[in-house]
């Protein structure tokens, strides 16, 4: 991988981090209602919102650690087999960690630590 599709991806993810941090603050809470469907509306919305939170709080820390690996050796290497990961798998998805076979494993349940 050469510096500047090093620096190409560490954009990207930083402009992601920008994002998400822009929309961190969708209101989580219920507010009292005699009516039962604004209440089953509100609660709908707060599970929504919170399964959402929730994963773009999982996809911040992945990009928060892909962007520390970039700052050693390691980023573009598979955590499992330390193989290339390849770029164009890392422009599909900056946050690999794991090369394209690895993940595969994993995906189909025989991780390298099961
Ligand atoms: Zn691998």
């Amino acid at each position: 991988m050469t510096e500047s599709q090093k620096t190409e991806i560490r954009v990207h993810l930083n402009n992601e981090l920008a994002m998400m941090h822009r929309s961190d603050d969708q209101g989580i809470g219920v507010e009292y209602t005699a009516d039962d469907i604004d209440y089953a509306t509100q609660i709908t919305q707060r599970n929504l919102n919170l399964a959402l939170a929730e994963r773009a709080s999982a996809k911040a820390t992945q990009i928060k650690k892909a962007l520390q690996r970039m700052n050693s050796t390691d980023y573009g290497l598979c955590e499992e087999c330390g193989e290339n990961i390849g770029i164009a798998r890392l422009k599909a998805n900056p946050t690999a960690e794991l090369c394209v076979r690895c993940q595969e494993a994993v995906d189909n349940g025989f991780g390298a630590c099961a």
